[in-house]
């Protein structure tokens, strides 16, 4: 500051004192000079004040002159590096080109950016470091700028002297010499990082980090696009709803990591069966959506549809093991299925489940009559809603013999929904309804409440120790609450645990194995029995079996329709009963309804039956009589 001071004290000092004496002495001297020349005055004083005079003017116009000009080139030495000060060290990326390329100057975070030196960075044409495909683009650009358009913004990748890209994105303008296009400036920003970053949260948002396919977002998005170009050029477009079938299964068993592999894979084979535009996403655990679009006629869907499944059930190689599934495919068709997306996935789901319920592995298009069913089932929620409200329910007992002994040893409690208008409805239809809404758990708690304090009063009043079974849905056995509540039940209808037999099915056990083997070991440790219901229908492993604390295995009524004529039913049934005899379970055969069964299962050691031959499943009071009269026995 100081220093500055005296600078400009020194310049100020030239500019008005020097200057102007400098000024009057010359103009003086000139004067002087001149009338020597033509000869006069030498020594007279005034000759020389007013030349002084008008020289100090002069000299300090010139000083005044002087000191502008100094001022004015000092500023703009200081612009200039002001100007390269911000040129270098500018943290977006500037060049200046020749109209075709060559280099002229870049700043110093290009050079750092792209790793090039100073000396490389001459011998540089920015078409040579320029991505290929973005070259005649950037050519294109510069053309349009001399025929003085407009440009937006644009995106470039360049490539780094290490071999890598970096994407650039800026702007480029014209700068003219002599009224002429002489190079090109740009001014870039390095978008690498944010790119990466979008195109991160892109496949996040859009797409299943398990499969890599598209997620329900975009499929959403994929199918109203499809929609609307369908209906634009008045072609078809299918939508297929695929489930694996059994996959649960794999998860449950093999563990997590097993099935999640077996689901990339399974993903890998449906990407392999579409062609380019049509898409693969998943919805979610074991559950693929297909969009077919842009065909003319139906004929090839099943085509597809068949492809897939074939694709789907080739063996799989997963953690050294071979896994074999299959899948069921729904398939809904635009437009004479729905109109839009909702309506075509619901109805290609609905279309699933047909196919499933078909055994699996098949494929299966959507029709009115599964909407209808649909609706059924709504409104059969719905009644159910207000059967378990107004009790609407009541409960049947099947006597179960003992063939040897011609006595009744137990009875099965059956649930029965006696509805108003409809008469008394049989399990088979209302069950699975409840057990998908959850209402089971409720049902069942009130049914063996109810079986417990009516089979108890049975009891006291035949004076006969008769074993009642109730059976246990797979929504009851995950209800956490299960064993104090049928520990509750047992306690409050003061019935004796041992002759309380829970009747589960194989699929109940084998699906979460370790959870059920607990449960078991906790109803087991309050002295209730526990059988296997419909035995030989499930997958169970013998393994397995062995290390439940169970009581009685329950042979499928399937197997009894025709054990006569079937020799393979009749080899399961007589497995069934020697294995029972190995693992020192009881075994009790259900849809006894002939006396060639009896006899047959009789011959193979199995005494225990229950079926129509003796009775069906009758309310509390006949069954009473029944058991009074001893009715099973009457032929
Ligand atoms: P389930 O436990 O296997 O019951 C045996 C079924 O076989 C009963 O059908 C019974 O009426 C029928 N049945 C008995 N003897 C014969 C015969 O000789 N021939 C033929 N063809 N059928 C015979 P129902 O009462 O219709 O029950 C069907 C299923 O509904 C039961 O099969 C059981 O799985 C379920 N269920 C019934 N009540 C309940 C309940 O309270 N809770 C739960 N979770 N499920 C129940
Ligand atoms: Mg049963
Ligand atoms: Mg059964």
């Amino acid at each position: 500051m100081k220093c500055y001071g005296a600078h400009r004290l020194y310049s100020l000092s030239v500019d008005f004192i020097l200057l102007p004496i400098l000024g009057a002495l010359l103009l003086s001297f000139l004067s002087v000079f001149q009338k020597i020349y033509i000869g006069a005055y030498l020594w007279r004083v005034e000759a020389y004040l007013f030349p002084a005079f008008y020289g100090s003017i002069a000299g300090g116009l010139v000083g005044v002159w002087s000191g502008r000009l100094r001022k004015a080139l000092k500023r703009q030495v200081k612009l200039q590096k002001h100007y390269l000060d911000l040129f270098e060290n500018a943290s977006d990326l500037i060049q200046s080109v020749t109209l075709d390329g060559s280099i002229l100057y870049v700043n110093r975070a290009w050079k750092e950016t792209l790793g090039y030196r100073d000396d490389e960075v001459a011998q540089l044409n920015v078409f040579d470091i320029l991505a290929p495909a973005d070259r005649d683009g950037c050519r294109q650009r510069i053309e349009m700028l001399i025929q003085g358009e407009e440009l937006s913004p644009i995106e470039v990748s360049f490539q780094c002297k290490n071999g890598s890209a970096v994407l650039l994105e800026g702007n480029i303008s014209l700068r003219y010499e002599d009224n002429r296009p002489h190079s090109v400036r740009g001014i870039f920003r390095n978008i690498s990082e944010r790119k990466q970053a979008e195109l991160k949260i892109h496949q996040l948002a859009y797409y299943d980090t398990l499969t890599g396919l598209p997620n329900r977002i975009l499929l959403q998005d994929r199918l109203i696009h499809a929609i609307a170009d369908a209906r634009r050029f008045s072609h078809f477009l299918a939508v297929m709803f695929i489930d694996l079938d059994q996959f649960k299964k794999v998860n449950d068993t093999l563990g997590h990591s097993v099935g999640d592999l077996l689901l990339k894979d399974a993903a890998r084979r449906l990407r392999i069966c579409l062609r380019e535009n049509d898409t693969a996403a998943r919805l979610g655990g074991d559950e693929f959506i297909v969009i077919l679009s842009g065909f003319k006629q139906l004929s090839n869907v099943p085509h597809i549809a068949q492809k897939i499944l074939d694709a789907l059930s080739q063996p799989y190689l997963v953690a050294d093991r071979e896994l074999v599934i299959s899948a069921s495919i729904g398939i809904s068709v635009y437009p004479q299925d729905g109109e839009n997306a909702e309506i075509l996935m619901r109805n290609a789901d609905m279309a699933m489940y047909a196919a499933k319920y078909e055994r699996g592995n098949g494929y299966c298009f959507f029709s009115e009559e599964m909407n209808r069913n649909a609706t059924r089932q709504l409104e059969l929620e719905e009644q159910l809603r207000h059967a378990l409200i107004e009790n609407q329910f009541e409960v049947y007992y099947q006597p179960q013999i003992d063939w040897g002994t011609q006595t009744v040893t137990g009875v099965e409690a059956l649930v029965r929904w006696n509805q108003k208008q409809g008469g008394m409805i049989t399990p088979e239809v209302f069950i699975p309804v409840v057990e998908e809404t959850g209402q089971i758990v409720a049902l069942g708690e009130w049914v063996l409440r109810r079986a417990c304090q009516q089979v108890g009063d049975m009891q006291r009043a035949l004076s006969t120790p008769l074993r009642l079974s109730v059976n246990l849905s797979g929504r009851q056995f995950d209800d956490s609450l299960l064993v104090n509540k049928v520990e509750k039940a047992l306690r409050e209808t003061n019935f004796p645990p041992e002759l309380l037999e829970l009747e589960i099915t194989e699929s109940i056990l084998m699906e979460n194995a370790d959870s059920a083997r607990d449960t078991l070991q906790k109803l087991n440790a309050l002295g209730i029995k526990l059988a296997i219901d419909d035995f030989g229908t499930g997958y169970s492993s013998l393994n397995y079996l062995n290390t439940f604390p169970l009581d009685r295995l329950k042979i499928d009524k399937s197997f009894l329709v025709d054990v006569m004529h079937d020799d393979n039913h009749a080899a399961i049934v007589a497995t069934i009963i020697s294995m029972a005899d190995t693992l020192d379970l009881s075994v009790i055969a259900e849809g006894v309804e002939t006396m060639e069964q009896v006899s047959f299962l009789s011959d193979l050691g199995c005494k225990a039956m229950q079926g129509f031959l003796f009775s069906g499943p009758v309310p509390q009071k006949e069954l009473c009589a029944l058991l009074r009269t001893g009715a099973p026995f009457r032929s």
